[in-house]
């Protein structure tokens, strides 16, 4: 199995440490170069059964540098490409206009989303119910997946989860 994953979220929830975490450091600072394609690629995962191509969108998480529309679209047509999106918020913060932001760029896209819950290692595992209740009604999500980029809590089931789709 092998397919291109696109990681979503607004600025310090935690998307580098993840692509650390599962790719390792050299990866993920050969990501920090700027690249002029529409999808960089971040980093490749490897095991005898799947590769997954980790890929950044630019444009989408970024309200304060928002572009203008063509490009805005490029951006969201970028992720009608992928076989995944990891849409990954903060368990610490509330939902907020950054989050929504990128929900309203995911709503009308068939490709499946994965909500990616970081940072439980901060919070009681009974919170994590309420975490979903802010955001299951805001679009169709394929799995909802609680992890610690940090610790690394729960990346194995996730990474299957994204194997499923693939
Ligand atoms: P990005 O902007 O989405 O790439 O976020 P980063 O990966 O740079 O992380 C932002 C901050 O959150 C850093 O200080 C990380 O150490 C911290 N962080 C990331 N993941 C976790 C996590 O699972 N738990 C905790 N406690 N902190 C995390
Ligand atoms: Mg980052």
């Amino acid at each position: 199995k092998s397919g291109f994953v696109s990681i979503i979220g607004r600025p310090n929830v935690g998307k580098s440490t993840f692509l650390n975490r599962v790719i390792g450091q050299k990866i993920a600072i050969m990501s920090d170069k700027p690249q002029t394609t529409r999808n960089k690629v971040q980093g490749v995962y490897t095991t005898d059964d799947a590769q997954i191509i980790f890929i950044d969108t630019p444009g989408i998480h970024k309200p304060k540098h928002r572009l203008g529309d063509f490009m805005m679209k490029v951006a969201t047509n970028a992720l009608r490409e992928v076989d995944a999106i990891l849409f990954m918020v903060n368990v610490t913060e509330p939902r907020g206009a950054g989050d929504d932001f990128i929900i309203e760029k995911l709503k009308g896209l068939d490709t499946p989303i994965i909500l990616v819950m970081n940072k439980i290692d901060m919070i009681h595992p009974d919170e994590i119910p309420a975490v979903i209740e802010q955001y299951k009604n805001q679009l169709d999500f394929a799995a909802y997946v609680p992890i610690s980029a940090l610790q690394g809590n729960n990346v194995e089931p996730l990474l299957k989860e994204i194997k499923k789709l693939l």
